[in-house]
């Protein structure tokens, strides 16, 4: 099925809040590009502020909610009132969430389940409601960030819980591919190498970025801006025949 995307379409982005993260930079480019933005992440207020933001510098419509994605309700009000706000949700990307560096012997089952709510489950829940709207309207593509610590089992900051919940990721990515691609949206992963926000315990030192560009092979670390170019691509109009895809946007990190 080949759909076409209504003149106003909106994208709703989780995890945008952060001012140095992925997220953030996401939402600026696609909202150059013209698409109508909805955020969603924990602070509503940050949220609303930054939609503000886009709305002036952008010319595009803007809303923000707050909710943690890990409660499905809540997930369930936001995404309700982000569409009720602004035209035709035709992108979802999911980019919210959280690491843990936690080795496996010292795991307790608290931390084993806050990453799988918020890093999987989080996922799930925002897909869930936002694909129930995409069918009606017969388009949609959904964007997903994974890992390469999914396909290499760690390796960068983020252990078990971490990978286990991104290679997850893709597997929701594969699954809802092939249900979802006969109603007309596609599903695709991003698998990120180590990228230069605040997520692996605190701002990146020029000592760390330095230690982790020794593996890759275009010797630097990732940008956020290197992932929000690789969203752009995955939900234009004109790349509708990828789906179920990981990309891996990682300086050859890994390769499949
Ligand atoms: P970040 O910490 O800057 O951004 C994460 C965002 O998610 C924040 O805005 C945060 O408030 C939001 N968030 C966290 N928990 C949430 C919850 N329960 N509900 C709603 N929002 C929540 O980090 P980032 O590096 O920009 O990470 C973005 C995504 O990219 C994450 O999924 C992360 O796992 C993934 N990723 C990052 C890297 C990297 O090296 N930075 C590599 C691979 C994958």
């Amino acid at each position: 099925m080949t759909s076409t995307f209504p003149a106003a379409r909106t994208a709703i982005v989780t995890g945008a809040a952060s001012p140095r993260g992925i997220g953030r930079a996401t939402v600026s480019r696609l909202a150059r590009d013209g698409w109508n933005i909805g955020i969603i992440d924990l602070d509503g207020d940050a949220c609303r502020q930054l939609a503000a933001e886009l709305e002036t510098e952008f010319g595009i419509s803007a809303a923000g909610a707050g909710a943690n994605v890990a409660d499905e309700a809540a997930v369930r009000a936001a995404v309700d009132e982000l569409e009720a706000a602004l035209p035709q949700i035709v992108a979802l990307v999911n980019i919210a969430g959280i690491s843990s560096a936690t080795p496996y012997l010292d795991l307790d089952p608290g931390e084993w389940a806050r990453v799988l709510d918020v890093d999987l489950n989080g996922v799930h829940y925002v897909s869930r409601r936002v694909a129930e709207s995409m069918v009606k309207s017969g388009v949609g593509r959904i964007v997903s960030i994974s890992s390469v610590s999914a396909q290499r089992g760690g390796g960068t900051y983020s252990k078990t819980p971490y990978s286990v919940a991104k290679a997850g990721v893709i597997g929701l990515t594969r699954a809802l591919a092939r249900e979802l691609g006969p109603l007309g949206v596609t599903v695709n992963a991003i698998a990120p190498g180590p990228i230069d926000t605040d997520i692996m315990g605190g701002t990146l030192t020029d000592e760390r970025k330095a230690a982790m560009a020794a593996d890759l092979l275009v010797g630097r670390v990732g940008t956020v801006d290197d992932i929000a170019v690789a969203v752009e691509f995955l939900v234009r109009e004109d790349t509708a025949f990828i789906t179920g895809h990981t990309l891996n946007v990682d300086g050859g990190l890994y390769m499949n």
